[in-house]
């Protein structure tokens, strides 16, 4: 074994796991670190207290005076906390969290100093906006950007800051930031859900929608992790032959979590606890050393936030256990790699889950109409839905042997499929008294009973109803969730607007009563939505030939996916509805294509580089050895000594074939690299890289991990699969 690989294992094999305090109970010290309500009733005035609560409840604006006394009871709440700094905390579209930190420290002259924090500081800070990426909308407008507090997500304070969530917009206007288009898309899901909701129930004033994330990730040894320089730069492994294990034995999921990775995971939940995030869910997955954690659903801003935030605690966390975590959508090969499962549903401020089948014929229908209408959004916008997913290291997943493939399609499972087949049956027009009452009692009215015994599941659906929420399971691991999220909710509320439109038109025009004109409009959606509908086997090859026909979009990768979100019809979506202009959307679409070209072209000069700097120099040294016997060998038996050294020779030999391989793979790929760079455009350049840059990676790591096999393991210098995966 080299020295290098000798170290980073013993290092880790040496470590006792962190002694920890013990468990304490949860729910006495849950969001002790968030200014929330309970906080905040002790810090603020009364007057302060509701002007937040209706900004929160209602988007009311809240007054500059006001803000002062906020910032004065939050700062106070912060230092009896230990908290010596503050900071807006947002997410630029690097798909990460920024932040500045300021200390509330301020001289006032004569050697004294207090703690200030103003309104002003917590209500906009000017940060320099100059070194996150803009799309090109601080070139076109003015260079200044500010973050904006956002009261609907409450401050906490993460170590000794206060973190202050905050909109990140340039001066002009124009969002620069993930969090911003969610907001407005969730005001968008609000006001046309409300309006549909009132058919059903006029006292509905709000309606919210929900988000539960369940994010996978892989857990490394540090030691071993930092002995990789492909995952220190990339986030995964560009080469590694597969270890003789895997996942064949199905002996990691749900298995018993190795006691290592559970008292970082205990750690980590005590951190959420203090900030709030309701973690509920640990277990492993599927490959060794992956796991899963998951919340309880929260209201769809706040579960953005909170998985931006665990994403970074878990950071931190796993560095004081000495871990390194793995986001990456596939950091090994030949083992499943990592998705973040979006559960998705729309609740109201009168405690109904709109996806949720209820208790009477009505309220059944009410979540009829939900269920169909996003069906139909989805069905209509699938190829921007898949767009909302795409990335460089997600393509590893989608469209590859494992997790959804790259066609959007709802799986609903057989008893509802059974009765959007009824519903479609309704005769049109106005619903005789007779096949009203049959209908809603029989059909509509059976819902629940049926869904009660609904266990079929489909875990290759990338979009599946899930009992009472849709799961939204193409999300990528290491994605900002609101991307996903402000699509998903976008694409329903134009959804529900349209319906909302075309049912009133029935009853004004056409004179029929309210649940017939419901009817009526449902069952044309769900004859409109069938290509989307799709219960079978998502993984199989007999899929992408029916998807085709359907006129279903398959984008395999993410310059061909990201296209249309420069279509007509998207800008149309995005501006009709106030969640982003054209200057935002185009600025968002030359960012992502910009860093799918970014992080092929690292990937592609970190492994020309190992495959040149470690792999080959190694090989050589092996073959020498090979040599050297060879050489002994000819001198004992003379002219006969091929009978004993052929092995040897066809070994050098092999070993000359990849070096070759490798050699010239890396020149080729470093000149179709240089190609690619000197494009301008874009979509050229994300084009050469996604068709020529990139299927070299596969190519030289074929010869690099042949070569791994061959070579002696005293010499071989970088970690293998089965210490990084085997080893804790
Ligand atoms: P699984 O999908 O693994 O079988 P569950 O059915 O328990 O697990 O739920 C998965 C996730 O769905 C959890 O994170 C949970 O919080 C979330 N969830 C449950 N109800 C809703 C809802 N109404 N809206 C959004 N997410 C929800
Ligand atoms: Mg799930």
């Amino acid at each position: 074994m080299s020295t290098l690989r000798f170290h980073a294992i013993k290092e880790s094999l040496d470590r006792k796991p962190l002694s920890i305090a013990e468990d304490q109970r949860r729910s006495s010290i849950f969001g002790e670190n968030v200014f929330n309500e309970k906080a905040m009733r002790q810090y603020l005035t009364a007057a302060a207290l509701s002007a937040i609560m209706d900004a929160t409840q209602k988007g009311t604006k809240i007054d500059r005076n006001v803000a002062d006394h906020i910032s004065t009871g939050m700062k106070e709440w912060a230092i009896s906390k230990g908290a010596t700094h503050y900071t807006h905390w947002f997410q630029p579209l690097t798909g990460t969290t920024a932040e500045k930190h300021d200390a509330f420290f301020e001289p006032i002259g004569n050697g004294n100093a207090i703690e200030k924090f103003g309104g002003d500081q917590l209500v906009q800070q000017e940060p320099d906006a100059s070194s996150f990426p803009n799309g090109g909308i601080r070139n076109t407008f003015e260079a200044r950007g500010y973050t904006a507090w956002d009261p609907t997500s409450p401050a906490f304070i993460f170590g000794t800051t206060l973190c202050i969530p905050t909109v990140f917009v340039a001066y002009t206007g124009e969002a620069l930031d993930y969090k911003t288009p969610l907001l407005r898309a969730l005001q968008a899901i609000d006001f046309a859900a409300v309006a549909v909701c009132k058919y059903f129930d006029k006292n509905v004033r709000k309606v919210n929608a929900s988000l539960g994330w369940e994010q996978e990730y892989f857990l490394v040894d540090r030691a071993l992790a930092l002995s990789r320089p492909d995952i220190v730069l990339t986030g995964r492994t560009l080469l590694g032959h597969s270890a003789a294990k895997g996942q064949q034995l199905d002996d990691h999921y749900f298995g018993s979590i190795p006691s290592r990775a559970l008292t970082f995971m205990r750690d980590l939940e005590h951190e959420c606890m203090l900030l709030g995030i309701p973690i509920k869910t640990r277990h492993n997955e599927v490959a060794p050393n992956q796991f899963e954690l998951a919340p309880i659903y929260e209201e769809a801003n706040l579960a953005v936030d909170h998985n931006s935030l665990i994403m970074d605690v878990m950071d931190k966390v796993a560095e004081r256990h000495q871990f390194k975590v793995l986001f990456h959508e596939k950091p090994f090969a030949g083992v499943n790699g990592s998705g973040k499962h979006n559960n998705w549903s729309l609740g109201t401020d009168t405690g109904v889950n709109l996806l949720s089948p209820g208790k009477t014929p009505m309220s059944n229908l009410q979540f009829l109409t939900f269920f169909i209408n996003t069906i139909k959004a989805v069905n209509d916008n699938e190829e921007l839905l898949r767009a909302s997913i795409a990335s460089a290291s997600n393509d590893h997943r989608l469209g590859a042997n494992e997790a959804p493939p790259a066609i959007m399609s709802v799986f609903i499972g057989q008893q509802l499929t059974a009765v959007l087949q009824e519903l479609q049956n309704v005769t049109s027009g106005k619903l005789s008294p007779e096949e009203k009452t049959e209908l809603k009692l029989n059909v509509v009215g059976k819902i629940p009973e049926i869904l009660l015994d609904n266990t079929d599941r489909n875990r290759t659906s990338p979009f599946a109803f899930t009992g009472n929420k849709f799961e939204f399971r193409a999300v990528g691991s290491k994605a900002n969730c609101a991307n996903a999220m402000t699509v998903l909710n976008a694409i329903v509320a134009k959804q529900l607007m349209d319906f909302k439109d075309e049912v009133d038109v029935l009853i004004e025009k056409k004179d029929m009563k309210k649940d017939d004109a419901i009817f009526n409009v449902l069952r044309e959606y769900i004859k409109k939505s069938k290509a989307i509908l799709f219960e079978g086997n998502g993984y199989s090859e007999e899929w992408e030939k029916q998807a085709k026909k359907r006129g279903l979009s398959n984008n395999k990768t993410t310059p061909e996916a990201l296209k249309v979100k420069l279509s007509k019809n998207s800008l149309e979506l995005f501006g009709g509805l106030g969640i982003m202009n054209e200057v935002e959307a185009k600025a968002r679409y030359e960012i992502e294509m910009e860093e799918y070209v970014l992080r092929i072209q690292i990937e592609s000069r970190v492994l020309g580089d190992i495959a040149r700097n470690h792999v080959v120099p190694t090989a050589v040294k092996y073959q020498n050895l090979l040599v050297e016997n060879v050489k002994g060998l000819k001198e004992i038996y003379g002219a006969s000594f091929k009978k004993v050294a052929q092995e040897q020779l066809n070994l050098i030999e092999n070993i000359s074939g990849h070096i070759e391989a490798i050699n010239s793979n890396v020149t080729a790929m470093t000149n179709e690299r240089k190609l690619a760079n000197s494009e301008s455009s874009i979509d050229k350049k994300a084009e050469l890289y996604s068709n020529k840059v990139k299927s070299f990676l596969e190519a030289i790591r074929y010869h690099c991990d042949k070569l791994e096999l061959l070579v002696d393991d005293e010499l071989w210098p970088l970690t293998k699969y089965r210490e990084l995966l085997f080893v804790r």
